[in-house]
Parts: C-alpha cells; structure tokens; sequence
C-alpha cells in the first residue's frame, strides 16, 4: 500500500504515520526527519536547506524533489507513507512523473483536517527527545519527568520552528503552497478527509476504517 498523508503542520502527521507504520507495516519517508537528520550530519543538503526550514519556509521544489526521489527508490517495491512531502503542486507533479515511470501508483490520500488554533496549541506545546527523536507535548502528551525523555533521559528539546512566530509562518505558507496540493488530488486520486482536530486515538481509530477498507 502507497499512502500520501496531508495535512497542516501539527495536523498529526508524523503521530499518525507511526501508527500507520506499525500496523500495515510501511516504510515511513517523512521529509521534515530526512532534513533533520541531513542537518544534524552537516551535508550540504542539510546546510542549504537550514535557513529555510528555521524561517518556516519551504526548502527548494528541486532539492526536495531529489531528495524525495531517492528515499522512494530505497523503498522499492514495498508500501510506504509519505509525510511531509509533496507540499507544493510542483513537487506532486514531479511525484507522479516518477511514479509513472515505475508504474507505482499512489492507493490513497489521506488529509488530515485541523483548526489554527488547534495547530498553535499543538505546535508550541511540542517537545522532542534530541537523542531517541520520540515526541511529546507539555500538557497532551507529558513525559514522566518534566522536561526528561522517559525512554533514555535525555533533556527534551523545542525544534527551533516550533516557536510561535515560525508557526505563523509556517501556517501561512501551508495555505499559499501546499493546501492546493489537496485540489490538485482530488482531481486525479482518491482523497480521504480525516477530522483531526481530536484526541490521537480517536483520528486514528477514523483513519484505519478508511485504510482497512482498502486492503
Ligand atoms: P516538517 O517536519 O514536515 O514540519 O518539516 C519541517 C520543515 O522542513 C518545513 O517547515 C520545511 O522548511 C522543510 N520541509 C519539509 N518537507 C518539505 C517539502 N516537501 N518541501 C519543502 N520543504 C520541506
């Protein structure tokens, strides 16, 4: 199975694909952790995409696109969910052109529904395990110990996007770049809303009906 999930930044993107993950047994791409990763490496891709990412803006069509290519390729022929990525109709289309070629559909879209507010509440609140990447949120989703990963101990971090003023930004050109991802899907695939704004075992219970029911 080869799933595109869409939605603002803290829709649920990355919680959900966790979940996705474990039960259908997909490969999780998320281009925001391969940035990440490539960022704390000190590649050059990772220096050329630091500015961006801190501002809260995209990093290059190009660049993503190339990035994203290989990460499929890796995949191969097993399934997969792409979080993070196409965020711009450029990039979908370049998806399509290289999925044409392999002759390796996308199944499903889904997107993921979710307030502003709800998004600010989130996004700020989130706080991550620099060490193990497990995520959590200072009043949803506390660790046992204040400000300490319960996995390995490690002192939680905010990603520096995740600030308030980034958030605005990144809100701001979720709706200029890449809610016109979603039109450009419902045009060609079929594409699955998913109400987001509730508790995570709730959109998830609501997530798997729709997933479940294409197997
Ligand atoms: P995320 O973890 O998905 O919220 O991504 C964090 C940041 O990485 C974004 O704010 C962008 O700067 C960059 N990024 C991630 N995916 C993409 C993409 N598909 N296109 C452009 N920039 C991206």
């Amino acid at each position: 199975m080869r799933v595109v999930l869409l939605g603002a930044p803290g829709a649920g993107k990355g919680t959900h694909c966790k979940r996705i993950v474990a039960r259908y047994g997909l490969l999780h791409l998320s281009s925001g952790d391969i940035l990440r990763r490539e960022r704390a490496e000190g590649t050059a891709l990772g220096k050329k995409a630091q500015s961006y990412m801190d501002a809260g803006t995209l990093v290059p069509d190009d660049l993503i696109v190339e990035m994203m290519s290989k990460a499929i390729q890796a995949a191969r022929a097993g399934g997969y969910v792409l979080d993070g990525f196409p965020r711009t109709v450029r990039q979908a289309e370049a998806l399509d052109r290289a999925l044409a070629k392999g002759n390796n559909g996308i199944d499903v879209v889904i997107n993921l529904q979710v307030n502003d507010n709800v998004v600010v509440e989130r996004i700020t609140g989130r706080r991550s395990c620099p060490k193990c990447g497990a995520v959590y949120h200072v009043k949803n989703m506390p660790p046992k110990r204040d400000g300490v990963c319960d996995h390995d101990g490690a002192a939680l971090v905010q990603r520096p996007d995740d600030t308030a003023e980034v958030v605005k930004n990144r809100l701001a050109t979720y709706y200029e770049q890449t809610e016109p991802v979603v039109e450009y899907y419902k045009a060609r695939r079929d594409v699955r809303d998913v109400p987001a704004d509730g508790e995570a075992d709730a959109v998830a219970a609501t997530l798997f009906e729709e997933l479940d029911a294409l197997k």
